[in-house]
């Protein structure tokens, strides 16, 4: 199957601030739909892999609409925790979507693997896949990541999520610390962005 440019795109996410980090990724040229009038609920997300995730959700919101979709998937791997919270990531923060309630399991289960963790570097890093299908679109899915350490604590009130207690490779500030403009230079999203550009 050909691969003829994408000139319009369903972004298959509920998450306003991700459907605004997407948008800015994509090219003017490029026709960008929500799915702000479209009333059917998420995907289960039964996948073990970030690659899978996105890629169910981009084929059920195809499938739906029956136009070109974009999904994708994301979270942190501790490698201390065997790389969970991983694509349990959001699950973390419950049904309320606490991110202080996720932090603070994430320091308790370092904890509990190592109570001098403060004393050494914990690695972790952000994965996002992205994944594009759609019909006469060969389907397409990729991985951007970046690696870093988790913080002592919690610093810095920008970003979401995971952002106050991870500090990129190279940098001395978490993400919660780092101005936007320059995280989504650097981040597993805009990585994994930088793989499909092509396709626009
Ligand atoms: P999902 O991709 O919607 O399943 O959820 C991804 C989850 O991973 C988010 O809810 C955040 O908890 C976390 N996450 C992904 N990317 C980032 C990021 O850039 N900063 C902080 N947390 C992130």
């Amino acid at each position: 199957m050909q691969r003829q440019k994408i000139r319009e795109i369903l972004i298959g996410t509920n998450n306003k601030g991700k459907l605004r980090e997407i948008r800015d990724l994509i090219p003017k040229k490029v026709k960008v739909l929500s799915l702000k009038n479209i009333t059917a609920k998420s995907p289960k997300e039964t996948s073990k892999t970030f690659k899978g995730n996105a890629l169910l959700k981009a084929r059920y919101y195809s499938k739906l609409t029956g136009k070109i979709c974009l999904a994708d998937d994301s979270g942190l791997e501790i490698d201390l925790l065997n790389k969970a919270p991983g694509i349990y990531s959001a699950r973390w923060s419950g049904k309320k979507n606490n991110f202080n309630l996720a932090i603070k399991k994430v320091f308790k289960k370092i904890k509990l693997k190592d109570k001098n963790w403060k004393k050494r570097k914990i690695k972790a890093r952000f994965k996002c896949a992205l994944a594009i299908y759609g019909p006469d679109f060969k389907t397409v899915s990729v991985i951007g990541k970046i690696e870093g350490t988790i913080s002592k604590k919690k610093l810095g009130s920008r970003g979401f999520g995971y952002d106050p207690i991870f500090i990129p490779t190279g940098k001395k500030i978490t993400f919660g610390q780092m101005r936007p403009e320059m995280k989504h230079k650097i981040d597993h999203r805009f990585k994994a962005f930088k793989k499909i550009r092509k396709f626009f």
